[in-house]
């Protein structure tokens, strides 16, 4: 079986709808095709400021909702980055790798440290991309489940996975990434130039999966759309009406030239009624699943334990190889 890796931030509480779409869906699918690792990267989520109760209870919260999307233990690797140290471990020998000004074309370092004040930005923002390089490589995956925003990274991730076997013989494996294009990048509903995003999106254009499903009724309501009527799937166009039939056709598998005859002549109203509906009577069930897995943190925790087992076991053999390749003396 190919193997897949791939990794959520536990920030901000709630997934939302990009991360759903974007990457979990593809998570949920892939665990019954490929030998496939899952991570919650606390680690990542440090790189900006944050607190550390916070951290955790989101971490357990991140946690529960990949078990409620569908993610199997049985049929999956789901584990805390934080509980397998070899990520820090590898990613170490991967900044020494990196230029420093390779590391400085990461186009989401540059937004997000824009939105920080370049001064505040941490350097754990700067490097945070080569941690995802040492994620990925040290399970060997073959293929990455991301959203478009990650493609750079793993880009990034082949370079140099490639300087290094080069450099000190055949290591890694060569990764791929995973993205499906009609849901590669799911906009924010107010402002369907940027992409929904825990840290960016404008409040009422972020779909929470956890928010009360009224308000993400409402939040797809006051969707922006545009001044014409008509519902056509057109990015260039017609971005915000091209977003929600996106949206529409994933979540209930009707394809978009469909949903436009659907709705032809109906105008946006129709079509954002019959979307909220859809949207709620999906987020209705996932937020209750979310809460019986909460509601049982020993199960959850033990879920998580035998998954850092699992993990760890893949991950030191890789960085064992590492190491040893690069010249570091044994410890005997
Ligand atoms: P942040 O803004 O803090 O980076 P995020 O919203 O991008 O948060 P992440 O935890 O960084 O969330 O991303 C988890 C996964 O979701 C990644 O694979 C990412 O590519 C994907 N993803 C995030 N936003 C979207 C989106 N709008 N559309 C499609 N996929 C997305
Ligand atoms: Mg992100």
């Amino acid at each position: 079986r190919p193997r897949v890796l791939s990794g959520i931030q536990p920030t901000a509480g709630s997934f939302h709808l990009g991360n759903y779409l974007g990457a979990v869906r593809q998570w949920v699918a892939l665990q019954e095709t490929h030998d496939a690792f899952y991570m919650v990267v606390d680690l990542h989520a440090i790189t900006l400021p944050q607190d550390p109760d916070v951290l955790r209870a989101n971490t357990r919260l991140a946690a529960a909702q990949l078990l409620a999307a569908g993610l199997d233990p049985d049929r999956c690797t789901l584990f805390v980055q934080s509980h397998v140290p070899e990520h820090a471990q590898l990613a170490w020998v991967m900044n020494c790798l990196t230029g420093f000004g390779e590391a400085s074309r990461m186009t989401q370092f540059k937004d997000k440290s824009a939105k920080q004040g370049a001064d505040r930005a941490s350097v754990g923002l700067f490097t945070y991309p080569i941690l995802q390089v040492a994620d990925i490589l040290l399970y060997q995956a073959d293929e990455v489940p991301v959203g478009e925003d990650q493609r750079q990274h793993i880009e990034l991730t082949r370079d140099l996975a490639d300087r290094f076997n080069g450099r000190f013989g055949e290591t890694f494996t060569m990764p791929k990434p995973y993205i499906l294009k009609e849901t590669a990048k799911i906009y924010d509903l107010q402002d369907p130039s940027i992409k929904m995003s825990k840290s960016a999106s404008t409040p009422k254009g972020l779909i929470n999966l956890l928010d009360e499903p009224k308000t993400t009724a409402k939040k797809v309501k006051s969707a922006v759309t545009d001044t014409d009527t008509v519902i056509r799937y057109d990015v260039v166009e017609k971005p915000g009406v091209s977003n929600l039939l996106t949206i529409f056709s994933t979540l209930t598998g009707t394809g978009i030239p469909e949903l436009e005859e659907r709705y032809a002549g109906k105008g946006y109203g129709a079509l954002k009624t019959d979307l909220a509906e859809v949207m709620v009577e999906f987020v209705t069930p996932f937020k209750e699943r979310t809460q019986q897995y909460l509601d049982d943190p020993e199960t959850l925790d033990s879920v998580l334990a035998k998954g850092a087992e699992k993990a760890r076991a893949v991950a030191a053999e890789t960085l064992a190889r590492a190491y040893d390749r690069v010249g570091f003396l044994p410890a005997k």
